[in-house]
C-alpha cells in the first residue's frame, strides 16, 4: 500500500485522455465518462476535491465534422476543437448530472501560468466553483491557443501539472491507455517492467519517455514526465494509471499500488507542513475519537461531524490546533471561522448549507491543510 507515501490527500486533479474518453474513431465512451463522475462523487464524499482536465475535444470534433485532417493541419483542428469542446461538456453535463453533481467549463491558455493576474482570476473562478460543490472540468482553449505543442496541440497533460501546481493539489491522476511508465517500450518489448515508484526524474528515468503512446491522444510518456517534474517541484504527487482499471481513481486514492507513482519532492511537502505547525495557532477545535482516527490513520480532512467543540476567536484561514481527549494531535488550515464552526458542529456535511444559508467546503479544515503532530 502506498498510503504512507501519499500522506494527507486534500485535492485531487484527475486529467483524462483523448484515448480514454473515446472509443474507435472518436466515438465518446459515456460508461468512461459516468464512472470517472462517480468516482469524483466518492472523492468529495470523502471530503477532498476533484479537478478534472479533459481531452478529447479535437476528436471528437472531428469526428463530427467527419473531416480527416492532415498530420500538420491547424485550422482544422482548431474548429474541430470549437465543435467537439460543446460535445464533450454535453457528455461530462450527463454523466455528472447522474450522480448529482453540477459541472463548469473552464478553457485556458498557458499563459495562466506565468501571467500573474490570469493565474489569480483562474485560481478565484476555481476556487469558488468548488465552495459551491462544482466539480471545473478543464481542457485547453484550442480555438485561441495553439502552443505547447507536441505534434500540433498541447496534450493536457503539461497543463494538468499546471493546474495541480498552481493550486496546490496533493495529487494528479494522469488516466491513459497505458499501464504506467516501463523501462522500455512495452508494445515492442515483452519483457518490459511497470515502474511502481518513481523518487527522482534524472535522465535514466526520461530515457524511458519514448515516443507518443497512441495514434489518438497527442501526449505521449515524455510530456508525462514533464508534467511529472513541474509536479514534483510543486510539491504535488502525480500517478500515471491505466483508464481501463476498474474504479482506478478510488483504488489509487486508497493506495493501492497501480501503475507509476511519482513521489513529489518531500521538502516542499514538508516545508508547507512546517509551516502549519509552526504557525500560531488562533484556537482550537476538539474533535471526536472518530474525526481522529480519520485524520491520524486515514489521512482524511475533518468534517463537521467530528467536531464537538470550538475555541477562540478566528477567521476563515487562520491555523488552529485540533484536539482529541484533551491532547493536541494536529494543526489545519481551517475554512470556516470559529462562529460558522460552533453553528455546524457535530453536523452532517449535508446540513452546512441550510444551518448557514451556504458552504464553504465539505471539510471544515481539509486533509492537506493538515499536520500531524507526532
Ligand atoms: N486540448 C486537446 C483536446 O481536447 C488535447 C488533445 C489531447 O490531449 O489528446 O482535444
Amino acid at each position: 500500500m502506498r498510503t504512507g507515501t501519499l500522506g494527507e490527500i486534500g485535492s485531487v486533479v484527475i486529467k483524462v485522455g483523448t484515448s480514454s474518453i473515446t472509443k474507435d474513431d472518436f466515438q465518446v465512451d459515456s460508461e468512461f465518462m459516468d464512472s470517472v463522475a462517480r468516482q469524483v462523487k466518492w472523492i468529495r464524499s470523502r471530503g477532498m476535491e476533484a479537478i478534472v482536465v479533459t481531452s478529447g475535444a479535437i476528436g471528437i470534433g472531428l469526428d463530427a465534422m467527419k473531416v480527416r485532417p492532415k498530420p500538420n493541419e491547424v485550422p482544422i483542428r482548431q474548429a474541430a476543437a470549437s465543435v467537439g469542446q460543446s460535445i464533450l461538456m454535453q457528455k461530462w453535463t450527463e454523466s455528472f448530472d447522474k450522480v448529482g453533481l453540477k459541472v463548469a467549463q473552464v478553457l485556458l491558455t498557458y499563459d495562466f501560468y506565468s501571467e500573474r493576474v490570469r493565474y489569480l482570476n483562474v485560481r478565484n473562478t476555481l476556487n469558488t466553483l468548488l465552495e459551491h460543490g462544482v466539480v471545473p472540468i478543464i481542457n485547453e482553449n484550442d480555438a485561441v491557443c495553439i502552443k505547447e505543442i507536441e505534434a500540433v496541440f498541447g496534450d493536457n497533460d503539461t497543463l494538468s501539472a499546471m493546474v495541480s501546481s498552481k493550486l496546490d493539489s496533493d495529487l494528479l491522476i494522469i488516466l491513459s491507455d497505458v499501464d504506467g511508465l516501463y523501462d522500455r517500450n512495452p508494445k515492442l518489448h515483452a519483457d518490459a517492467s511497470l515502474i511502481s515508484e518513481v523518487h527522482a526524474i534524472d535522465e535514466h528515468i526520461e530515457s524511458f519517455a519514448g515516443r507518443p503512446t497512441t495514434t489518438k491522444g497527442v501526449g505521449g510518456m515524455r510530456t508525462k514526465i514533464q508534467a511529472a517534474r513541474i509536479c514534483n517541484m510543486a510539491g504535488c504527487h502525480m500517478v500515471i494509471a491505466n483508464h481501463s482499471i476498474d474504479d482506478v481513481i478510488i483504488r489509487v486514492l486508497q493506495g493501492e499500488e497501480l501503475g507509476t507513482l511519482f513521489v513529489a519532492d518531500g521538502e516542499v511537502r514538508r516545508i508547507r507542513t512546517r509551516w502549519i505547525l509552526l504557525a500560531h495557532s488562533n484556537g482550537t477545535i476538539d474533535v471526536d475519537k472518530g474525526a481522529c482516527e480519520a485524520l491520524t490513520e486515514r489521512h482524511l480532512g475533518l468534517l463537521p461531524s467530528g467536531v464537538r467543540d470550538v475555541e477562540g476567536v478566528f477567521k476563515r484561514g487562520d491555523v488552529v490546533d485540533i484536539r482529541c481527549d484533551g491532547r493536541v494531535f494536529a494543526k489545519g488550515i481551517t475554512d470556516y471561522d470559529h462562529d460558522e464552526l460552533r453553528k455546524v458542529k457535530g453536523a452532517h456535511t449535508n446540513r452546512i448549507e441550510s444551518i448557514l444559508g451556504y458552504k464553504n467546503y465539505d471539510n471544515v479544515v481539509k486533509g492537506g491543510n493538515i499536520a500531524l503532530l507526532h
